[in-house]
Formats: structure tokens, C-alpha cells, sequence
């Protein structure tokens, strides 16, 4: 990995702070929340690369990564890290920020992204059925793992509906969070 040490500021990690709360100069890069990550199969940058960019005002590596599109939120690194720093909600500050200056994560990570989110808000928990489907629908594949689908599926290892578990507390999130990437484009369009 090569690194443009930019030591003028941390301003980037001022922003991240204002939308997190978190501050990112805790971290000591002891690599627990990468190792428990668990789409640590399918990204590029580990969570703590991610901080780390941020630690070094490395703000295109940071916004620019597919990490925080491809971020589960499921606060496995945020339990692990042992400086209590919400790895999570960086993660979601990162995505946040790169939205509203129209950063684009290659596209089926943009469709992944969106889908993950809309079947967890919707449901309170993932319909990996519809998720698989949709993905594949949507990135031109139909059928795409169709042969492992269906052996998941006579095994029972999928379900074939929503659990629907109208969880509050996830709505709440997604809600705290819409209101955040809310006022963040009211700012965005006053300052234009
Ligand atoms: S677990 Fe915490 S301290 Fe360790 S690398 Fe991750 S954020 Fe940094
Ligand atoms: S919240 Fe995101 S970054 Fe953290 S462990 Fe889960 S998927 Fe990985």
C-alpha cells in the first residue's frame, strides 16, 4: 500500500467526527475490527485501512474505497475495538460523505449497497433470497448461482419469505441516519 502522508491538517477527520462522533486518533491500528469483519471476503480496503486513510487526510483513498458501500453495519468491529471506537458509523460517515459529493462506487456495489439496505430496513433483518435475486436481476446475471441456490433451498438453508420482524430498533437507526444524509444536502444546497 503506498501512502501520501499529508500531515497539513485533519480536517477530514473533523468531518468524520461531526457525522460519527467518533474520533479516528484513538485508533492504534491494531487491526481487531478488520479481523472480524464480516464482508471481509468481498471488500478492498479493511476497516482499519479505512481509518487509517482518515487518520492521514487521505480523503479520495477513503471516499473513494468500496469498504463503506459494501459495509454491513452489522457493529461487529465496533464490539471488538478496544478503544470503543464505533467502527461502524465511521463506516456509515464515510458513505455518507462520498453520497453527497456524488461519488460513485462501481455499480454493482452502488446495487448491492442499496439492496442490503432496503431489504434490512424493510424487513428488520437480510432476505438473502430477494437480496440474490435482485442482485442478480439487476447486474444482468438471472442466473447467476442458480444450481447453489436451489441446493441451499432444498436443504433449508434459505427461506423463501421475509421474517418480517418489524424490528424498531433497526428502523430507528435507518431513520437517525436518513436524518443525518438529510440536513447533511439541505447544507449541501444552501452553500450552491
Ligand atoms: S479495533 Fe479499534 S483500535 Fe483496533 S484497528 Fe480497529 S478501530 Fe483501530
Ligand atoms: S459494521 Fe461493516 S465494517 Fe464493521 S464488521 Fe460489520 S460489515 Fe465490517
Amino acid at each position: 500500500m503506498h501512502i501520501t502522508l499529508n500531515l497539513s491538517s485533519g480536517a477530514f477527520a473533523g468531518e468524520i467526527k461531526d457525522i460519527s462522533g467518533a474520533n479516528v486518533f484513538d485508533c492504534y491500528q491494531c487491526g481487531k475490527c478488520a479481523a472480524g469483519c464480516t464482508v471481509g471476503g468481498y471488500i478492498d480496503d479493511t476497516p482499519t485501512k479505512v481509518i487509517r486513510f482518515i487518520q492521514l487526510n487521505q480523503r479520495d483513498k477513503a471516499l473513494d474505497s468500496r469498504t463503506p458501500f459494501l459495509c454491513a453495519a452489522c457493529n461487529t468491529c465496533s464490539e471488538r475495538c478496544p478503544m470503543e471506537i464505533d467502527v461502524a458509523k465511521i463506516m456509515e460517515s464515510v458513505r455518507i460523505l462520498a453520497l453527497k459529493e456524488k461519488r460513485k462506487p462501481e455499480r454493482d456495489v452502488a446495487v448491492f449497497s442499496e439492496l442490503f439496505l432496503g431489504s434490512v430496513k424493510t424487513t428488520g433483518r437480510l432476505f438473502e433470497l430477494g437480496l440474490t435475486a435482485g442482485f442478480n436481476l439487476m447486474s444482468g446475471q438471472p442466473v447467476k448461482d442458480a444450481e447453489l441456490g436451489a441446493r441451499l433451498f432444498r436443504k433449508g438453508k434459505i427461506a423463501i419469505k421475509p421474517a418480517m420482524s418489524g424490528n424498531k430498533n433497526v428502523k430507528q437507526i435507518f431513520d437517525k441516519s436518513e436524518a443525518v444524509s438529510g440536513s447533511s444536502s439541505k447544507e449541501e444546497k444552501a452553500e450552491h
